[in-house]
């Protein structure tokens, strides 16, 4: 009789135990499938009676801008990623009725991220300078912001790998853009290249080198981020 109330007494126990552990496996588990999916926004600048910077060829930035972002959205959905849009086609962000258009524009562009709760944005610009040789694409972060800077540095990298193998540049920090400083969440600009350069211009133009570069920030920014999630667990 004592040793069958001992073994009851340890069955229950051991019942005890073995039901704590598999509902702290359940918990774990929902915890690891509940992980919220980070929101990333990607911002295809300009767009509307605002067409950035004009290629010597009369390439508008905006619809650079615009397919390119349009193909780095397809990349990080097939990662997982929850991706917001600032726009989808040419309509643009600012209210008509505003007297600072680009101010308006800049402004609303922000509130999207700060509203969909982003936890990264990534801006598609096209560059242009007063000497036509230069070229290459470069990513911008905010002065002082590490996340912005590592983020910078894998998409830079990324970039170098896999679209632009002569690119030389660094990425490079900014402190006066204004969607660098108001975004409320790390955040980058990428210059995806010059389009006062004539061959670049050309190949920014075809979905060849369009697609390449979307993959390119694509994986650069995915590196970033399993990186950084690797050094929070
Ligand atoms: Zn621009």
């Amino acid at each position: 009789m004592k040793i069958t109330k001992k073994m009851e007494w340890l069955l229950g126990l051991a019942t005890l135990l073995l039901t704590g552990l598999v509902s702290i496996g359940y918990s774990y588990a929902e915890n690891q499938t509940a992980a919220p999916c980070p929101v990333v926004v990607v911002d295809a600048g300009h767009g509307g009676k605002d067409p950035g910077k004009i290629g010597t060829d009369g390439t508008e930035e905006k619809e650079i801008n615009l397919q390119i972002a349009l193909r780095l959205r397809d990349c990080l959905e097939a990662e997982g990623f929850k991706v917001v849009m600032t726009r989808t086609d040419d309509t643009p962000l600012y209210d008509d009725a505003a007297s600072n258009k680009q101010r308006d524009d800049l402004k609303n562009r922000c509130a999207l991220i700060e509203s969909v709760h982003a936890a990264f944005s990534i801006s598609i610009h096209q560059n242009s300078y007063s000497d036509p040789d230069v070229h290459g694409a470069q990513v911008f972060y905010y002065q002082g912001s590490e996340a912005g800077q590592t983020m910078a540095a894998a998409i830079q990298s990324g970039i170098r790998q896999m679209a632009d193998p002569g690119n030389t540049r660094i990425h490079k920090a900014n402190s006066s853009y204004y969607m660098l400083k108001n975004a409320k969440c790390p955040s980058v600009i990428v210059e995806c290249g010059f389009l006062s350069n004539p061959e670049e211009t050309k190949k920014l133009r075809t979905q060849a080198y369009q697609q390449q570069m979307a993959e390119a920030i694509c994986a650069g920014f995915v590196n970033y981020y399993h990186a950084a999630d690797e050094v929070d667990a």
